[in-house]
């Protein structure tokens, strides 16, 4: 396929868009409209994209093709050839190189006037001058820890009397058939980490119902995994990419759906389930990240009410059912660790918990998923990562109990997590008992 553009083609491509930017419309102001100004904002508009993989090729392509002119993109990433399905600004020969810079220039051929800035990096990388340059931001990202870490920066960049300083933020998000498109303006609407428990962490299925009555051929996979490895080690440690171990899995679980006649075992679902891998669908991706699009187009030009200004924020997507979806308004929560100014309420069972079990136990609950967490409580560090002096000195408290650490019912504990630097989580305990 050629990628080069046919000149005439050109006019014509921006026709229909100018008609919708440059006319007044219901939504704009009789007095002040000026479509040859908002044609000419949107043109020199600084708009960033992270994530350039199968969201963020087709945010790229339909950015470009919105009219908007000067776009920088983040992904650290090379090209899989297990990409190339979906992720169209790809082929064979780039298999290995950045992402980005592939779709940078990809996009770059095909829409004339166009440029775009590609940085093979990680978000982390840059500071808040860097994002500062920026009037809006389109995430395509398949990662919660990234979504949480560029939310808390945009949040924390808002200056109330710098208007520049509010960075509304387009977040699109697919899981097989489903999806997501919402708007955040940071401290004004709800925040990404507000919103953190509709990302809840797959239920796990008890161990009673893997040991005694599995009903679906995933029970059996989980059975073999969790359970049948464990009594027989058939090797030293699992590698989940070694084909040999997937296969000594998928015989467990094979025998063990027959014995309950159950149907569906297959190689591929045992590598999906024990690899916990969610297909990609091209076409969710497309619909998600048009609709993210729009909301672009939308806070760019004023020509129609956006996602998030302030009413409705959040438009859920389901493909799973039919096709279905719900648009709402997703509210501000006084006790988020990022937007909000009260510590959150953590039930905890009882006085005879050891820290290390409250520790572990934020890395499940919805409202928290922090992996790493450090924490201490007024006055006294409880247990800190690093340093590594400081780890070793506070390893004991681990395995005392709140009691003997002299934390009460209603106390206050502040806990950070190297995946969020900026942030500190502040949680009141509540004792069950
Ligand atoms: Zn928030």
């Amino acid at each position: 396929m050629s990628s080069q553009v046919h000149p005439s083609s050109e006019p014509a491509r921006w026709r229909y868009l100018d008609q919708v930017r440059t006319r007044p419309g219901p939504f704009t102001n009789p007095d002040l409209f000026s479509g040859e100004q908002v044609a000419a904002a949107m043109e020199s508009m600084k708009i960033l994209v992270i994530g350039a993989g199968g969201l963020g090729c087709e945010i790229l392509k339909n950015l470009a093709l919105s009219g908007f002119k000067d776009i920088h993109v983040i992904d650290m990433d090379t090209i899989d050839i297990s990409n190339l399905n979906r992720q169209f600004l790809f082929r064979q020969d780039d298999v290995g190189k950045s992402k980005a810079e592939v779709a940078a220039r990809f996009v770059e051929r095909r829409v004339r006037g166009v440029k775009i800035t590609p940085h093979n990096k990680r978000i982390q990388d840059f500071d808040e001058d860097f994002y500062m340059q920026f009037q809006l931001v389109v995430c395509g990202l398949d990662s919660i820890e990234a979504r949480r870490w560029i939310n808390a920066t945009l949040v924390n960049m808002v200056d109330e009397d710098v208007e520049d300083s509010y960075k509304p933020l387009i977040d699109g998000g697919t899981e097989g058939f489903k999806g997501q498109a919402r708007v955040i303006i940071p401290t004004v609407t709800s925040c990404i980490e507000c919103q953190l428990d509709m990302h809840a962490p797959r239920a796990a299925v008890p161990l009673c119902t893997l040991a005694s009555i599995p009903r679906q051929p995933e029970h059996c996979i989980e059975w073999a995994h969790v359970i049948a490895w464990d009594q027989e080690k058939p090797f030293p440690a699992l590698d989940k990419d070694d084909p040999e171990h997937i296969s000594w899995l998928y015989q467990k679980a094979l025998a063990r759906a027959q014995e309950f006649n159950i149907q569906g075992v297959t190689y591929s679902l045992t590598q999906g389930v024990v690899k916990n891998i969610i297909p990609a669908i091209a076409a969710t991706n497309s619909v998600i990240a048009a609709a993210c699009c729009n909301e672009a187009l939308k806070i760019a030009s004023g020509c129609a009410p956006a996602l998030g200004l302030p009413d409705n924020n959040y438009m859920m997507y389901s493909g799973n059912d039919a096709i279905y979806t719900y648009t709402f308004r997703h509210e501000r929560k006084e006790d988020c660790p990022v937007c909000g100014n009260r510590p959150r309420e953590l039930p905890v069972s009882g006085p005879q918990q050891t820290l290390r079990d409250l520790l572990d136990s934020l890395a499940d609950r919805p409202e928290a998923q922090l992996k790493q967490p450090s924490a201490r409580a007024a006055g006294k560090t409880l247990y800190m990562r690093v340093p590594e002096s400081l780890e070793k000195q506070t390893r004991p408290n681990l395995e005392k109990t709140l009691a003997e650490l002299g934390l009460e019912d209603g106390q206050e504990i502040a806990v950070s997590d190297p995946a969020f630097a900026t942030v500190v989580f502040r949680f009141t305990l509540r004792f069950k008992q």
